[in-house]
């Protein structure tokens, strides 16, 4: 088994290392930096967001994962700046793409289940970019996405698969090969604006069954080592028979979207589109796989849910802000991308409708790490979209989560509240509720705050039946 990865202990130790690097690398930029100089603007003619859907952060390796899900993710992590404490809001696609594209929270969009459509009344950064002068075109992979969903507005190109069950996506390979088509055609010779969204890792995990045997720790040993990683390390609690099975499948699904992104980047370059391109590599939300005895995402926002890889990529190395590095100590929200990409060519979603939740990540990416970029990160679920019938899997409700670097609150409308010392407890495993007061009654506010300030009477137009029938068919809507 060529693909394992060394065991947890020096992956540890390697992550140590890649701290003290960045450490370094951080202590140097705030020297350069530190006399107040303005953040590094570029104007990239090429602007690439991926979004993998249901991509779980600690399942790659560069979060220490033993596995090698994603080879060439972790080399363009080594050359970006990559923020490893970044929050979507949701764990729900449509709510959490359209956060990513508007910087609102789903609170104020209001799309906050799939089936629900993004208002023509709100701005999106491929307006933005429309208005700018980019072409902007989108390949997307997944229901819950399509036109129906409107967050297709201010893309000319707006590619969509034919789906149906049991088939219920578009591969990456498919979805590579229609971006690369596009790419041929000439149509984008100048700048553009492309979001490619790859689904494969999410259920129905059906990975090609090379990238199954390539993956697979062999029997004994190394099996042993993995189950005791995910039991001790991740604290998943289904690990064994079947589940341990979903686990390789859902990591082999990862590793084939890498590939096909490494062919995708590669293609850049093969066309002569290669230079000042700017990537945004992240992930709509994450996956159970058995935490909190739950495999799929929906239904909670615990961080295994939520917590997204983000990388910043420049593809100019003399284009690039700042040396690359990852950044550990400085959360990071989906709603922050859409306001960095703008502010790097100046611009902003200017008449949105409601607050924009994003801050500008320059100062981070241009290494000026004199302040805090933001206290907390927020994320939220409520499902709106009545059940159908004989469904158990459906939870009324809302909840809310609001974290620190120390603390994570869970809030819940229909059950009691919950408190972890994320710092020392990141998989969430012992409720603090009753021992922290304080700091249960600080975070408590701050959501009150928060829901009191954005929260609306409105509610999303929910798609037409026949679609929402389709959806709920396809696993979409439950
Ligand atoms: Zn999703």
């Amino acid at each position: 088994m060529a693909l394992l990865m060394p065991g947890p202990g020096h992956s540890a130790s390697s992550i140590r290392r890649r701290d003290l690097r960045a450490l370094l690398i951080v202590a140097l930029a705030a020297a350069v930096f530190a006399c107040g100089a303005p953040a590094h603007r570029v104007e990239p003619e090429r602007i690439v967001l991926v979004t993998i859907d249901t991509l779980r952060a600690d399942h790659l390796p560069f979060f220490g994962y033993p596995i090698d899900t994603a080879p060439f993710l972790t080399s363009l992590a080594d050359r970006s700046i990559s923020f490893t404490k970044a929050f979507s809001h949701s764990a729900t696609t449509g709510p959490a793409h359209s956060s990513l594209f508007t910087s609102l929270y789903p609170l104020q969009h209001r799309v906050q289940d799939n089936g629900q459509r993004l208002d023509d009344g709100f701005v999106t950064i491929s307006e933005v970019l429309a208005d700018r002068g980019y072409e902007t075109a989108a390949f997307v992979s997944g229901r819950a996405l399509f036109g129906e969903s409107n967050i297709a507005q201010g893309f000319e190109t707006y590619n969509t698969p034919r789906v149906n069950a049991p088939r219920r996506y578009r591969p990456a390979k498919r979805t590579t090969d229609a971006v690369i088509r596009w790419l041929e055609t000439g149509a984008a010779d100048g700048k553009f604006f492309l979001w490619v969204h790859y689904f494969d890792p999410h259920r129905p995990q059906r990975p090609p069954r090379a990238y199954v045997e390539a993956l697979r720790p062999s029997p004994g040993d190394e099996m042993d080592r993995f189950e005791a990683f995910l039991v001790d390390e991740h604290r998943s609690e289904w690990h064994r028979s079947q589940m341990l099975r979903r686990i390789i499948s859902y990591d082999a699904e990862i590793r084939f979207v890498d590939t096909q992104l490494e062919r995708l980047y590669s293609t850049f370059g093969d066309l002569g589109l290669g230079s000042n391109a700017l990537w945004v590599v992240t992930a709509d939300h994450g996956q159970g796989l058995g935490n909190h005895e739950w495999f799929g995402h929906h239904r909670y926002i615990y961080n295994e849910q939520i917590h997204v890889p983000l990388i910043f990529h420049f593809s100019d190395a003399d284009a690039r802000p700042a040396a690359p590095r990852a950044i550990d100590d400085q959360l990071v929200e989906h709603v922050d991308v859409p306001v960095t990409i703008l502010d790097l060519l100046g611009t902003s979603l200017n008449g949105q409708r409601g607050t924009i939740q994003g801050r500008s990540l320059l100062p981070l990416l241009s290494g000026d790490f004199t302040g805090t970029h933001r206290p907390f990160a927020f994320s939220e679920r409520r499902r709106v979209i009545p059940t159908a019938r004989n469904r158990l899997t459906h939870e009324p409700g809302e909840r809310y989560a609001l974290q620190d670097l120390t603390y994570k609150y869970l809030w819940y409308s229909e059950g009691p509240d919950e408190l972890y010392d994320i710092a020392a407890d990141p998989y969430e495993t012992r409720n603090l509720i009753d021992e922290a007061p304080q700091e249960r009654a600080r975070m408590k506010q701050t959501i009150e705050r928060i829901v009191a300030a954005l929260d609306s009477d409105e509610e999303a137009e929910i798609v037409d039946e026949a679609t929402l029938e389709q959806l709920r068919s396809l696993g979409y809507v439950r």
